[in-house]
């Protein structure tokens, strides 16, 4: 098991990761305080028929434990469900002294962690994630719902008192959601350092069965590295914005192929690579495109050839950052250095033909 110690202005809190650790989350809990009365457990249907059941006989002969179930994806962020989870949460006498439980990826975390930060002005949280991607909401403490017209528009920044990443439950994670994580996750090492690059084209060959260890170990990287980096940006503003590498032409992609055609772990990997290929390019530096570029195909990225170039410049330069006639562009210089560029929209245009050929 291993143990990292996440600091913030307004808190400190442990983000424990192993195999075999859920025992432990009795007594995480028994060690708040003040003590804990009542837990809600908020997860969704897939999460629920895998998992539920184990982790509540975990803590019913200890506490009062009820549950909330939301239908899976992105759609359950919403006004409606946030109404109805914390609706829940009255009825059933949460109050002050209660915790809520985030028991899944992404969407539960950022939906039950908002529901924490808001019922009765903030109730504690802990987050016990089930996705590979859910390391990066683990670290950061964002949490939000949308709005029809805008992604995590309605949020708040809120620490959990404990993450508890169980990895067992990582097993029936399907191999899409795996790759999806994990393409932030090699986004994350090429922002931090080439060691942690080389190390994980040594150690990951493919995405399916993982060692365990391997897997650990991914998990740890990622949650370090974008630990440095949100706490150097409470300092060092805007470092932060780096950790959308890859994601101008991800973001564009997504909107031109359709969400249900290509996942954002993809468009991630994808827009990664052509940010590789940008910078060698634009910098004359050695990134190692052609070597990554093999390595994302053989992890089972799909490469996208059939695309309107034109059309993905358009969706990128929709941007409301951009000035002019340029993209924003976060670029590397070398991995660990990442810088923010505005490039002409006919260099990009060029760049993209290119790279697609
Ligand atoms: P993230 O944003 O972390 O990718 P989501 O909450 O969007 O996570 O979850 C992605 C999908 O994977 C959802 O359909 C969810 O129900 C499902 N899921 C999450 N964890 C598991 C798991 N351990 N096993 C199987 N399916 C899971
Ligand atoms: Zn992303």
């Amino acid at each position: 098991m291993c143990e990292l110690q996440i600091n913030t202005k307004s808190k400190s809190y442990f983000i424990t990761i192993g195999y075999d650790i859920l025992h432990t989350l009795p007594q995480i809990i028994n060690s708040l305080s003040p003590k804990i009365t009542k837990i809600l457990i908020i997860t969704d249907t897939n999460v629920a028929v895998n998992y539920l059941d184990e982790v509540k006989s975990k803590l019913t002969d200890q506490f009062d434990v009820l549950d909330f179930v939301i239908p899976s994806g992105e759609q359950s962020k919403s006004m409606m469900m946030f109404e109805k989870c914390s609706s829940f949460a009255l009825s059933s006498q949460l109050d002050r002294n209660s915790l809520i439980i985030a028991l899944g990826g992404g969407v539960v975390g950022d939906l039950a962690g908002f529901v924490a930060a808001t019922y009765m002005r903030g109730i504690r949280f802990i987050q016990v994630p089930t996705t590979l991607l859910a390391h990066d909401s683990a670290v950061g403490g964002k949490v939000a719902i949308n709005l029809p017209l805008g992604k995590n528009v309605v949020g708040a920044f809120y620490q959990p008192e404990h993450v508890l990443y169980h990895l067992n439950f990582l097993e029936t994670l399907p191999l899409s959601e795996m790759r999806s994580g994990f393409a932030e996750i090699s986004k994350e090492a090429m922002l931090s350092s080439k060691e942690e690059v080389n190390w994980l084209m040594e150690h990951v060959k493919q995405i399916t069965d993982l060692e365990r260890n391997i897997l650990k170990q991914i998990l740890k990287m990622g949650v370090q590295i974008k630990n440095n980096i949100v706490s150097t940006d409470e300092k060092e503003k805007g470092i932060r914005a780096f950790l959308n590498l890859g994601h101008t032409l991800g973001h564009a992609l997504e909107a031109h192929l359709g969400y249900s055609v290509i996942s954002h772990g993809d468009g991630v990997a994808f827009g990664t690579l052509f940010a590789l290929y940008v910078s060698e390019n634009l910098f004359g530096v050695d990134l190692h495109f052609d070597e990554i570029r093999k390595w994302y195909n053989q992890l089972g990225f799909p490469l996208f050839t059939n695309i309107d170039s034109a059309e993905v410049i358009k969706l990128m330069k929709h941007d409301k950052k951009n000035i002019g006639n340029s993209i924003r562009f976060i670029l590397l210089k070398k991995f660990g250095q990442a810088e923010l560029h505005e490039i002409k929209q006919e260099k990009i245009h060029t760049l993209l033909n290119n790279f697609l050929d």
